[in-house]
């Protein structure tokens, strides 16, 4: 169950996050000179050819829900990213010297007006790239920028505070070893089993801060799908934050020592495998970027809980019991499990094998919708109506579906459907992947 309370007290702390942001002071020079130097050092071959290749066609804006809901060409992907197009054209493109004469040069007022269409105006969701003729990464683009504005001291101040608070006490939103700890014995007093900072295991859990504090449900569920797998596990409180500020800041320092936390937890335990939690950006920040730290690919496999739940059921190792026929669901693809992650099947393998009434939106699985309030977009207090509007996207295509349940498989996917859901009164239950095969093991 769901305390609502919680979840209003976490919308309130959302609310006063900027309060709690250290903003350095800085020269507008400053700050050009340092966004156009992480402009200028991520100017590698493929972004340089994904700002030549562009030919301004405007599919890519169709296929992006910011633009869809506002109609507002600034919202346009291909435009995103003009400013790293403005840096390209006048430092590093062939010809720069006489590009550079028909070209303006950055401004902090650009590097300003960025900030909306970067950070709350885009989600890193991808699917302007699946339409794009050219194949132009506008999100890798995006990333960069987010970087740029980052290092000129122009991230949104409650990302800048969270991010601040994950590189300093190593706690996020406050939540630290002690609250796992005290989360984990909460569990245990309801007889949930989770080994905590076992020495040795073939499975690392990670958690976050949203599961440790809102949706402890899907902590247990993960719990008890692995005692019932028999599996040697723990999760290790030197290690146990999914959730990474530094990749949704744009601090690729903080990213990777956030990542680094928990890399050196799962080898200094042997595990094979780490099951990330429901969270969509703590994949692609795990799994494709995560890195030993000279550079070699990880020892260990990287899965999603709803893709280590997806594949048991299917290798039959998993047998979960059926639920009572006419139980209308859809399933929400998280961004960056689906379109970044590949993990489409999975998923569904589980709702599937627990007998629902499994009604796909429309476009669905890598084509869906992003819910509106990915890549920390949902902590950006003055992004809410944009967010909202986005939202009504999401929500009409479950409508559609005649569903009377979305399930969903990151937990911010979850946090912005709730949000939208109190605010638009909208019947459709909202549930979690793991929860829900958690609820159907055999006795
Ligand atoms: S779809 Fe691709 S080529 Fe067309 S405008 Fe968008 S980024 Fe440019
Ligand atoms: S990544 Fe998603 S939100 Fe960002 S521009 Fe592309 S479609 Fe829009």
């Amino acid at each position: 169950m769901i305390d609502m309370n919680v979840f209003h007290g976490f919308l309130e702390a959302i609310r006063h996050l900027p309060e709690m942001a250290r903003i350095e002071p800085m020269e507008d020079a400053e700050r050009v000179t340092r966004a156009k130097g992480v402009m200028r050092a991520k100017m590698d071959r493929s972004l340089a050819l994904d700002l030549e290749a562009c030919v301004n066609c405007g599919y890519c804006s169709e296929a992006c829900h910011v633009y869809r809901a506002t109609d507002d060409p600034r919202f346009a992907p291909s435009r995103k990213l003009d400013l790293l197009r403005r840096l390209h054209k006048r430092e590093t493109a062939a010809f720069a010297p006489v590009r550079r004469l028909f070209t303006p040069d950055i401004t902090a007022d650009d590097l300003r007006e960025w900030q909306e269409l970067v950070y709350d105006g885009c989600t890193e969701c991808g699917r302007c790239s699946l339409v794009c003729p050219m194949g132009v990464n506008t999100a890798r683009g995006v990333n960069v920028m987010r970087e740029a504005l980052f290092e000129a001291g122009l991230a949104p101040p409650e990302l800048l505070a969270v991010s601040q608070e994950q590189a300093g006490r190593g706690t996020v939103f406050g939540v630290g070893p002690a609250e796992l700890k005290e989360a984990v014995a909460a569990l245990a007093a309801q007889g949930v089993v989770l080994p905590l900072d076992l020495p040795r295991a073939d499975v690392m859990v990670v958690t976050t801060v949203i599961d440790v504090l809102l949706y402890h449900d899907a902590l247990a569920a993960t719990a008890r799908i692995l005692n019932h797998l028999g599996v040697r596990w723990t999760l290790r409180s030197a290690g146990f934050e999914a959730a990474n500020f530094g990749l949704l800041a744009g601090n690729e320092d903080l990213q990777r020592a956030a990542s680094r936390r928990i890399v050196d937890e799962a080898l200094a335990i042997g595990a094979t495998t780490v099951i990330l939690p429901e969270c969509g950006h703590a994949y692609p920040a795990l799994r494709w970027e995560g890195r030993l730290d000279d550079g070699r690919p990880l020892p260990f496999e990287v899965l999603a809980a709803s893709e280590y739940v997806g594949r048991e059921v299917t290798a039959g190792r998993l047998k979960l019991e059926r639920l009572p026929p006419g139980q209308r669901v859809t399933y929400h693809d998280a961004c960056k499990l689906a379109r970044h992650g590949g993990v489409v099947q999975e998923p569904r393998a589980a709702l599937r094998a627990i007998g629902v009434d499994l009604r796909e939106t429309e476009p669905t699985a890598e084509q869906n919708w992003c819910c509106g309030g990915g890549a920390g977009t949902f902590l950006i207090n003055r992004a809410a109506p944009l967010r909202h509007k986005a939202w009504a996207i999401k929500r009409d295509q479950i409508d559609a579906t005649g569903a009377d349940t979305v399930v969903v498989s990151c937990g911010s996917c979850r946090l912005n459907l709730m949000a939208g859901a109190e605010a638009d009164a909208w019947p459709v239950q909202i549930r979690s992947l793991v929860e829900m095969a958690a609820a159907q093991l055999p006795a």
